[in-house]
């Protein structure tokens, strides 16, 4: 696949799959610009890439700011002229049940999980009419298909992210502007490090392909559908989940 001279923003590029996917795309040529959530995170992945040999530049607006969002992709389209691909990957998750969930924890992961995507797209959608050409791609969850039994706010986020991609893709056919989420299954990030190998181990079993994701593999999934090879795909929410969610 062929990136060159296209601007690729990642944003929550800092670690995990959205850091393999600033990989990727940088391997594939293009410009990549990754979004984190602070400044110390930022210019330590962005100099970590560059022991790399990967030299990309990396910004940190507020995602559930409208006016800082719109500001940075301002800097970064009047630096190169265009935004052809955006990856909206940030996104937290939650524990627990409901009665141990408060208000502003479900408020919060619906900021960033929904309402951040709706400031970034809408500022990229701007510059992608304008272009006649574009790509969104969101990332959904396994669970956006099937809901999970604690930790309402994520899976309630992820339905969400579905409704947007689809509405989204109708709404921008138009205009040549594709939107396609990815739909994750278990991914071997930090969070699922994390656990012990009691708690992984049997969870794999239920997977119809042995095994958790890598982010390389969700990676890929993003490069495909903002490849030309996708050219006819919109609105679609890509399992990329060994068959987990069934
Ligand atoms: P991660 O925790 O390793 O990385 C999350 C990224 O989001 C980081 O770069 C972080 O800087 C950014 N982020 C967190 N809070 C932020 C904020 N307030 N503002 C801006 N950026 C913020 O997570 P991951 O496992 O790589 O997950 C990435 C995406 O994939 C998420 O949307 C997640 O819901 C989804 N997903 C992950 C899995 C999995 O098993 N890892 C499964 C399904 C879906």
């Amino acid at each position: 696949m062929d990136f060159e001279n296209k601007v690729v923003i990642v944003t929550g590029g800092t670690r995990g799959i959205g850091l393999e996917t600033v990989k990727a795309f940088y391997e594939n040529k293009a410009t990549v610009i990754l979004f984190g959530s602070r400044e110390e995170t930022v210019n330590k992945a962005v100099e970590e890439l560059k022991t790399e040999n990967i030299n990309i530049e990396g910004y940190y607006p507020n995602l559930n700011n409208y006016e800082e969002v719109e500001k940075v992709f301002q800097e970064i389209h009047s630096k190169y002229g265009h935004i052809d691909v955006l990856v909206n990957n940030a996104g937290i998750s939650q524990k627990g049940p409901i009665e141990n969930i408060k208000a502003e924890e479900f408020e919060s992961i619906m900021n960033l999980n929904v309402n951040a995507l709706f400031n970034t797209s809408k500022v990229a959608t701007k510059y992608m009419k304008e272009q006649g050409k574009g790509v969104i791609l969101n990332t959904s969850s396994m669970v956006s298909k099937y809901g999970q039994p604690s930790g309402v706010g994520y899976p309630t986020s992820k339905f969400a992210v579905n409704g947007l991609t689809l509405s989204l893709a109708r709404e921008l056919a138009p205009f040549n502007i594709r939107v396609n989420a990815v739909a994750p299954g278990i991914t071997n990030t930090d969070m699922v490090k994390s656990l012990p190998k009691e708690m992984i181990t049997p969870l794999i079993e239920t997977i119809p392909l042995k095994r958790i994701g890598e982010p390389r593999d969700i990676a890929n999934a993003f490069l495909f559908l903002a490849s030309d090879m996708a050219s006819y795909i919109t609105g679609v929410v890509l399992s990329v989940d060994g068959l987990a969610r069934s």
